[in-house]
This record gives structure tokens, C-alpha cells and sequence, in this order.
């Protein structure tokens, strides 16, 4: 494969907010790494970018330069959403060998007993966390990539490429729901059908929630929830009114009070929705991620104890990720929209980021 295609192309991106696609070094696997040749990579489609919202996208790296504390200095590479196949092994990997289809999980703890979030498992927490295309760190947006074998999972057959990149957002899901506490039957109500509130959605309706409302601003959002799940029910936020007068639309659709709320967009006022949406003793699991600092409904969430919670990232998620879309119990094939070659990079992300593209995911792929 090597001798055929020796380019290693790779999509960069600048604090000039310039999109480079770029002939990068082919890297050398250290003894605990493999080289993967990357078959499939996503990355997030933007089009509902708005000042108050700040989705952890390739996009929105692109056009603001950062993400709260990540802020890119100099050339940085995109992506963390890959799958691929294993070319070459370090000569300690025993586990993988070359043909293996894997999918990458991109974050890369320090695995120290030292450390109290890796010794306790919860490695998401680790300070000391390699996270691909989290500056000053490149993605893996590029053919060649060397991951450490550890954070490799092997794909059945049964899994496509273009399902393993996707087991990467299905993994924030997984990790939000076992987090927020959802039981079978509860009322559940997601906010936002970005590709986050879909895959949540996926996963809530494996998980057995009943009934299940999910929201956004774009009908062509809701539409596309309603044919993944076609017992959803949506509701069509005005971006307008007052969250007290959102929480009624739902409340009306849910046909009661939310048990959950699993926020998927990170907008102050889509929370504050989800705050009026909830039952007494009911919680609100913010998943999105917004500004820095936000108001709460206080008192209301005070007076109807009201837990509001949140996730970073995740853990431990993708054997059962691989197991949910192996066993047919999640479909991911749907999300993925828009489709280009790497050497398209640039014609890529102008649709991920033209709203009339109605991107949902927008995936890479090498042959
Ligand atoms: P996205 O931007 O594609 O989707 C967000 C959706 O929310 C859009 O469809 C938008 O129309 C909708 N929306 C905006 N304002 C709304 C409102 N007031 N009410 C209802 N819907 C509204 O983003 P995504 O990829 O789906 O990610 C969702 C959020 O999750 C982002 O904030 C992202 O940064 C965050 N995220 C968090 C983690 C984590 O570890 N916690 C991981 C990945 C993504």
C-alpha cells in the first residue's frame, strides 16, 4: 500500500484560519504503536454555528481558532473521529496485526498508577491526556496516522469503516446516558438534533426510554430524528420565545413532565428549557458545551431539586459501542450525509460549514 500511495495527505488548519491540505511526514510506529491506514474519518458538519454556541468541531476549530482553553497557536491537523486498517506493527504489539480493521479512540491517557483518574478509571479525567486535533496536538485527519495499539479497537466485520468512525460521537452518547441515570420507561427529553442529540437519541431509544421528545431550531434536523426513530417527537424550538414557553411545547408532547433531559447543544437558553421541561426531582444532563459562564433558573431548579450534571468526553465506551451497532440494536448509517476523498478536503468543509448543504455528517474516506 505504501509504494502505491506514499503521499501521506493531511488537512491542517492555522490561526489564520487558513484549511491546508498538506503532504505530511509519513510517521514510524514506536514499539507499543501501530500505523493505520485511515479508511474512513469524520468530522463535524456546522452549519447552526451561532456566537452562543460553541460545538467541539473541526469547523468551528476552523473559523474560531479554538475551543475554550485549546486555542491553536500554529499549524494545527484535524480530526479525532477515524477508523481504519493496520499496515505496520511495533515490535511489541501482539494484540493487532497487519489487515486488522480498527476503529481509534483519540484520546490517550498517561496510564500511570501515579495518576489517580487512570488508577481509579476514569481516564477521561487524566490531566496529562494526549487528545488528537486538541491543540497543540494534530488530528487524524490524514491517510497515515500512528496510534498507540491500546487505544486501537478491533472491528468486527459485521462494522463498517464508515460505522467505526462513527462509534466515536455514539460514545459521548453512551457515556452522557450510563452518566445521567436513564431507566427503562423514564420520559425522556433530548435538546438538539445536532449529530450528539442523534446519537443520543439512538441510544435512548436502545436503552428503553418511553416516551422520547427530542428539539431543535431546524425542521430538516427533526425530520431526519423522526426517520431514525420514527416513535420521537419533535419539537420545533422558536429561537424567540421564552424557554418557560418552549418547556410547555414539550411538556405537551412529552404529555408530562421530563424524568431527563439529556442537553445536547450547549445553549443557555436550550438548558434553561430543559430546566422548565423537568419533574420534580428530575435531572438535566448537559452534554452540549456553551459558553464559559451561563445563568441558571436557580430557584426553580432549587425548589423542584433538580440535579444538573455534565460530561467530558468519555470512557470505556467503545467495546459496548462496537456491541450496540454489531448487534443491530443502533443503526449510525444514516447520519452520515456528504461524502468526499481526502484529496476533496477543502470542498469537504465548505459544505460541512454551508448551511444549504444540510450536512448532518460529513466523512473522508480513502480506498
Ligand atoms: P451541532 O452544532 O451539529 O448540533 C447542535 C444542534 O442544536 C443543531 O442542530 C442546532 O440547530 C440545535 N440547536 C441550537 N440551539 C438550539 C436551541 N435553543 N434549542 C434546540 N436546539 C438548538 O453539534 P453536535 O455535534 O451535535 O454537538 C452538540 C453539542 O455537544 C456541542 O455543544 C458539542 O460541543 C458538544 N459535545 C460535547 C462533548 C462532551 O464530551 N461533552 C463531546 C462532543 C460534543
Amino acid at each position: 500500500i505504501l509504494t502505491r500511495r506514499p503521499k501521506n495527505i493531511a488537512i491542517e488548519t492555522n490561526p489564520k484560519h487558513e484549511l491546508n491540505v498538506i503532504d505530511a511526514e509519513l510517521p514510524e510506529p514506536g514499539a507499543n504503536d501501530c500505523l493505520v491506514h485511515q479508511r474512513h474519518i469524520r468530522y463535524l458538519a456546522e452549519a447552526s454555528l451561532t456566537p452562543e454556541h460553541h460545538a467541539e468541531g473541526d469547523v468551528h476549530f476552523w473559523k474560531t481558532g479554538g475551543i475554550g482553553d485549546s486555542i491553536i497557536k500554529s499549524d494545527l491537523g484535524l480530526g479525532h473521529e477515524s477508523s481504519g486498517v493496520v499496515i505496520k506493527t511495533g515490535s511489541n504489539v501482539k494484540r493487532l496485526k497487519i489487515g486488522d480493521r480498527v476503529a481509534l479512540e483519540c484520546g490517550i491517557p498517561c496510564s500511570k498508577p501515579t495518576c489517580e483518574a487512570c488508577r481509579t478509571g476514569r481516564y477521561n479525567g487524566c490531566p496529562d491526556i494526549i487528545f488528537y486535533s486538541s491543540p497543540p496536538i494534530h488530528g487524524t485527519l490524514r491517510r497515515y496516522h500512528v496510534h498507540p495499539e491500546a487505544w486501537l479497537h478491533l472491528l468486527p466485520d459485521s462494522i463498517s469503516y464508515e460505522e467505526g468512525a462513527l462509534l466515536e460521537p455514539l460514545s459521548v452518547a453512551l457515556a452522557g446516558i450510563e452518566r445521567s441515570g436513564l431507566r427503562l420507561g423514564d420520559p425522556l427529553v433530548i435538546c438538539g438534533a445536532g449529530p450528539i442529540g442523534m446519537v443520543s437519541l439512538l441510544a435512548a431509544h436502545a436503552a428503553g426510554a418511553a416516551p422520547i421528545v427530542i428539539t431543535d431550531l431546524d425542521e430538516n434536523r427533526l425530520a431526519m430524528a423522526k426517520r431514525l426513530v420514527p416513535r420521537v417527537r419533535t419539537v420545533q424550538i422558536q429561537r424567540d420565545a421564552d424557554a418557560r414557553a418552549n418547556a410547555e411545547m414539550i411538556k405537551a408532547a412529552l404529555g408530562q413532565e421530563a424524568k431527563l433531559v439529556i442537553e445536547c447543544t450547549g445553549v443557555e437558553s436550550s438548558i434553561h428549557t430543559g430546566v422548565y421541561a423537568s419533574c420534580f426531582g428530575g435531572s438535566v444532563f448537559v452534554i452540549g458545551v456553551g459558553k464559559d459562564f451561563q445563568n441558571l433558573p436557580f430557584m426553580h431548579a432549587s425548589f423542584r431539586e433538580i440535579d444538573i450534571r455534565f460530561q467530558f468526553r468519555y470512557k470505556e465506551t467503545y467495546p459496548n459501542a462496537i456491541m450496540l451497532v454489531s448487534e443491530g440494536l443502533i443503526d449510525l448509517k444514516p447520519l452520515v450525509t456528504h461524502r468526499f476523498t481526502l484529496e476533496q478536503g477543502r470542498e469537504a468543509f465548505e459544505a460541512a460549514s454551508n448551511p444549504a448543504a444540510k450536512a448532518v455528517k460529513v466523512q473522508l474516506l480513502d480506498e
